[in-house]
């Protein structure tokens, strides 16, 4: 039994920094954030303590953000300082990734310099399948592959560009650019709504005076302490402050 009378069920699934277990109500899941750190698919890992916890408050807090802003989300409430109670949702095996600002994989893969602003910004979609490296997609397969109709696929490329307008702003009142960030979504009754984490291992989140890494690539490049540099982005996002 967790705080707030939650009961930890049977495990459903179990990813590389989080783990989901059934509660005893139907149709509500916890979510445990572990303190796992992975990379460059799971070739690069350890385990931090206090990760989890980070994550889990500033997850939190930006589902929280988006219900604010009539954005909905898997999100019920933190049950203690590393788990959540979420609503079970029909996963859809996408990764929805917005870019505004050229970095990462995009740089790596296309003659474009990292820096580069994307306005307006870009949406690549992968599939989410570790085994297949989640190849990237586009439209025509995401309709052939029968994962969304045209209808849905619309309607999460609309909720990806709200989302990143939000946060981008939210991140802009704190002094941290948006460079980058990965949804993922699913179905619930018709409608579909945000799930997974929002955090510092789904974000590319730079420094706006320095410039400097705020974000897993910290992890993923070995630039300096990893956990510092979470604690920082949470200290800003659970700093009361109004958004631009
Ligand atoms: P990139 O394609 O440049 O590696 O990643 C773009 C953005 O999506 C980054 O903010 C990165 O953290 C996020 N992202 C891409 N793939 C994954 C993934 O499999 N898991 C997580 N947590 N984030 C991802």
């Amino acid at each position: 039994m967790r705080a707030c009378n939650v009961k930890q069920g049977t495990p459903v699934y179990s990813g590389k920094a989080k783990s989901l277990y059934r509660t005893d109500k139907e149709g509500e899941l916890l979510v445990a954030f572990r303190d796992d750190i992975t990379a460059f698919d799971g070739g690069k890992k350890d385990v931090l303590t206090e990760k989890g916890s980070l994550n889990a408050k500033v997850s939190a807090r930006l589902f929280s953000l988006l219900e604010e802003h009539h954005i909905r989300t898997h999100f019920i409430r933190l049950i203690d300082n590393s788990s959540m109670l979420v609503r079970e949702l029909e996963m859809i095996p996408l990764e929805v990734i917005v870019r505004n600002i050229a970095a990462g994989s995009m740089v790596r893969n296309y003659p474009i310099s990292e820096g580069t602003p994307l306005d307006p910004p870009v949406i690549v979609i992968d599939y989410k399948d570790d085994s297949l490296h989640d190849p990237m997609l586009n439209d025509d397969l995401i309709l052939a592959m029968k994962i969304l109709s045209n209808d849905e696929l619309v309607r999460m490329k609309e909720l990806a560009l709200r989302i990143n307008i939000v946060l981008s702003r939210f991140f802009e009142a704190r002094g941290i650019i948006l460079v980058d960030f990965k949804l993922e979504f699913g179905k619930y009754g018709g409608d579909i709504l945000v799930g997974d984490e929002i955090s510092m291992d789904s974000m590319r989140l730079w420094d706006a005076k320095t410039k400097g890494s705020l974000d897993k690539d910290v992890y993923r490049f070995e630039k300096g302490d990893v956990l510092a540099v979470y604690r920082q982005v949470t200290d800003k996002v659970l700093k009361k402050g109004e958004t631009l």
